[in-house]
């Protein structure tokens, strides 16, 4: 397959100035279904490709691969396998192919399976051709409203169910997901429902994963009470145990969900609270859990770790960790949560000084946090993550050295920014390559002066390929000046 020479040819393919960018030679792959090959050479072609630039895929043509190809980054298909299949008297359906022949009903709704009876469609090469069309076109609108959905992984994951190959090449995905992950946007609007057991090693959920072991640093305690899988949010599922545990034993909290290891002060952070899982969890998926779960606590300063089991799990906590637990949730969450969205070190720097809260009245969670009476962070309840405020920006500022968080803009738009107009990637001349869709970002002039808070609608390679759209809206413009705090 030659990953790396497709690689090299898609980056030269890039330099020439053309609008939309092909990648061929697919035919025989998707002929004989090695679908895992066919995402092999996609995504080695994409990481070659400028990512501003639409990616056509020749010879695409089965509305089972579709999804598939849309998730890797394709953006248009073309094939006369509408007109190839019709000749060979088969039939183009959303889960594969059948011979007009064996087909007794028709599922379809398209024009000429409601018009006609099953034998005359099987007699006609037009209209085989017309219905195979018609399907394709179908499969392409469910694509589309995946798309807008934000479910288009959840789509090529139940489409994959329809062929063993296709199986394959989804579960081929999670070997490139330090590519795919770069795309992934921070959460997504509704929650996160399993599919099957590839869903766990969906980008977002590796990303939480990875945060997880670079980026959180564990409270000190004696040892890690570990629950199982249930209801969500944890906290409060668990939250009576909790409270009965830290009266009597100096343990962490965390729960061996599907997902990973959930530390309870993180169970907010989407997916984690908004997922939806079947209770009864098939072998493999709970084997990936364990091993997700290994991975992270091997590292996570534990002397030791233990399973609750109920009320007898408690003498064991007194004997190994004796001794009582006075936790400040809300300082935890706040902490745990600010290192995972910025980075190890952002809740040193974010929550120096004296810190106060503005609660919900409706939900009693924490809205603001303010540090010496600046106003530092709001937390999001719809993805437990937080909307920085220039305040807070300053400060990730001064603790973390460019590029980090950053999105350099040309000189002459940094009035407007400070203004609160958004970033437009033509005027980005540097950004962050961590930066991810939805992050949180500064937006500084060549000299690194903060002009905005922005929330980024792409990633910062991207940011930087793109000649137009915007590349981060701005939340809060920050005016030339003093830096000092107003009250
Ligand atoms: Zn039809």
């Amino acid at each position: 397959l030659h990953p790396d020479l497709r690689e090299r040819c898609a980056r030269s393919v890039s330099s020439l100035d053309v609008a939309v960018c092909a990648i061929g030679g697919v035919v025989p792959l998707l002929e004989t279904y090695r679908f895992r090959d066919l995402v092999r050479v996609i995504i080695a072609s994409k990481k070659g490709l400028d990512p501003s630039k639409p990616v056509h895929l020749f010879g695409a043509g089965h509305p089972l691969v579709f999804p598939l190809a849309t998730l890797l980054g394709c953006d248009l298909f073309d094939s006369a396998s509408y007109a190839k299949y019709a000749r060979d008297g088969r039939m183009l359906f959303a889960d594969g192919t059948r011979r007009a022949a064996d087909v007794r009903e028709s599922s379809c709704l398209c024009p000429v399976c409601t018009a006609h009876p099953m034998e005359k469609i099987a007699a006609e090469e037009t209209l085989l051709a017309e219905h195979n069309l018609h399907a394709c076109f179908g499969a392409i609108r469910e694509v589309r409203q995946a798309i807008a959905e934000g479910d288009l992984w959840g789509l090529a994951e139940r489409r994959a169910r329809a062929h063993p190959a296709l199986l394959d090449a989804v579960r081929e995905l999670r070997r490139h997901n330090e590519f795919l992950e770069e795309f992934e946007p921070v959460s997504r609007p509704g929650a996160l429902t399993y599919v099957g057991a590839e869903t766990a090693h969906r980008p977002i959920l590796h990303r939480f994963r990875r945060r997880l072991r670079e980026r959180y640093s564990a409270p000190p305690a004696k040892g890690l009470l570990v629950f199982p899988e249930g209801g969500r949010p944890f906290g409060e599922r668990l939250a009576a145990v909790v409270d009965q545990v830290a009266r009597v034993a100096d343990v962490h909290f965390a729960v061996k969900s599907v997902w990973g290891p959930v530390p309870l002060e993180l169970d907010q952070v989407w997916p984690m609270c908004q997922t939806i899982v079947p209770e009864a969890t098939d072998l493999e998926a709970l084997e990936a859990a364990e091993v997700f779960f290994r991975d992270w606590a091997a590292g996570a300063g534990f002397p030791f770790g233990i399973l609750w089991e109920g009320e007898a799990t408690l003498d064991d906590l007194r004997a190994r960790a004796p001794g009582g637990r006075a936790i400040d949730w809300n300082a935890l969450r706040i902490r745990a949560t600010a290192d995972f969205q910025f980075g190890r070190g952002a809740a040193d720097a974010l929550f120096a000084g004296a810190i106060s809260y503005v609660i919900s009245k409706n939900t009693g969670k924490v809205r603001n946090v303010l540090a010496d009476g600046e106003h530092v962070v709001s937390l999001r309840a719809a993805d437990g993550l937080f909307s920085l405020k220039a305040a807070g920006a300053r400060r990730l500022a001064k603790a973390f050295p460019p590029p980090r968080l950053r999105i350099v803009v040309e000189e002459d738009t940094v009035p407007f920014h400070r203004e609160g107009k958004n970033v437009f990637a033509k005027f980005v001349r540097e950004a962050d390559p961590d930066i991810r869709p939805g992050d949180e970002a500064l937006v500084v002039s060549p000299e690194d002066e903060l002009c905005a808070v922005a929330r980024a609608t792409m990633n910062g390679r991207e940011m930087l390929a793109f000649k137009r759209g915007v590349a981060a809206h701005v939340r809060e413009g920050v005016p030339h000046g003093p830096t000092a705090p107003r009250r």
